[in-house]
């Protein structure tokens, strides 16, 4: 089982309590990645966005990748099998190691509005970034802005564009409906929703309509399911791994096919995961849950090669 996973904010725990990557008392660490049969798991820099969205995120970033580097210099030191995702050749060996990482970050406020930012920040190791918080910020406006309906700022324009020049990932989740088409209009590139889930199933305004769903499918891009219990049930308590299985099972059969469907679990990101999944340890159980429906095929390309895919095509 290698299961790769577009979100999780354990850096900002890492950080916060000067925690290891290796073994801590978090939803995710490297020990029990490898024990599961390794993984590929996107380590975002959640950048507060009612602190950082116009200024100072660019320092708070750094401090977070200065985190992520210290641990990731421990493992190697340690003689630790993980890969740090950076191009699309990494992306194609990422099942040779026992562990890997991409970096990311979310809230395109930790560009403090500065493409020559964005560019160094590209050069330190950023595969990804989520263009907005549930905010405003100066590319686009977040959900919790839905009533002005605006897409990209032209400067948010520019930052796509020049995400797609560098091989970068364009991450819409938590950005608003119009925000959403106003990116697929201007990627040039298959774009990414690292932690939604349906609308349809679930009200919750973080989640996908049924129309975005679709065009994330055609734009070549992917949906990471994610186990937060508000996106994943009406009330959180119900939420299980019968409720991760549903809203697979409803994107699979929206779109149509099984290759643009992966996850994005938010692991310690989240106050009200599944009852039944309380870290990276509980995808065995989920994917023994989904064995029972799916083909080897299907389960190999939703627990990793859909997102090796798309990193082939946009590193
Ligand atoms: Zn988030």
């Amino acid at each position: 089982m290698f299961i790769c996973d577009c979100h999780c904010d354990t850096l900002t725990e890492l950080y916060n309590k000067n925690a290891s990557l290796y073994e801590n008392e978090q939803h995710f660490d490297i020990k029990r990645q490898i024990a599961l049969g390794g993984g590929l798991q996107f380590c975002a820099i959640y950048v507060p966005t009612e602190v950082f969205r116009y200024q100072g995120g660019l320092r708070y970033t750094l401090c977070l990748l200065d985190k992520y580097n210290q641990e990731i210099k421990k493992l190697h030191e340690s003689g630790i099998d993980v890969l740090e995702v950076r191009t699309a050749e990494d992306a194609g060996n990422v099942l040779k190691h026992k562990a890997a990482t991409l970096l990311a970050i979310e809230e395109g406020g930790a560009i403090d509005g500065s493409l020559e930012a964005l560019r160094c920040l590209y050069e330190l190791g950023v595969r990804a970034m989520t263009l907005t918080w549930s905010n405003r910020n100066d590319i686009a406006d977040g959900i919790n802005e839905e009533a002005t309906g605006s897409g990209l700022t032209l400067f948010g324009k520019q930052v796509v564009a020049e995400m797609n020049r560098l091989g970068m990932l364009v991450d819409v989740s938590h950005i608003s409906t119009a925000g959403f088409w106003s990116v697929i209009e201007t990627s040039t590139k298959p774009i990414i929703a690292t932690h939604s889930n349906a609308k349809s199933l679930c009200s919750h305004p973080r989640n996908l309509n049924d129309e975005q769903i679709k065009a994330l499918a055609q734009n070549g891009g992917l949906a990471g399911i994610t186990f937060a219990g508000q996106f994943l049930e009406e009330d959180w308590r119900n939420a299980c791994i019968e409720s991760v299985y549903k809203h697979i099972d409803y994107m699979l059969n929206l779109i149509g096919n099984d290759d643009h469907i992966g996850f994005g679990s938010d692991f310690d990101g989240i106050s009200h995961p599944p009852y039944n999944i309380q870290g990276v340890q509980d995808y065995k159980p989920l994917i023994e849950y989904l064995c029972k429906y799916y083909s080897n095929e299907t389960i190999n390309k939703i627990t990793h090669q859909n997102v090796i895919n798309l990193l082939q095509k946009v590193l």
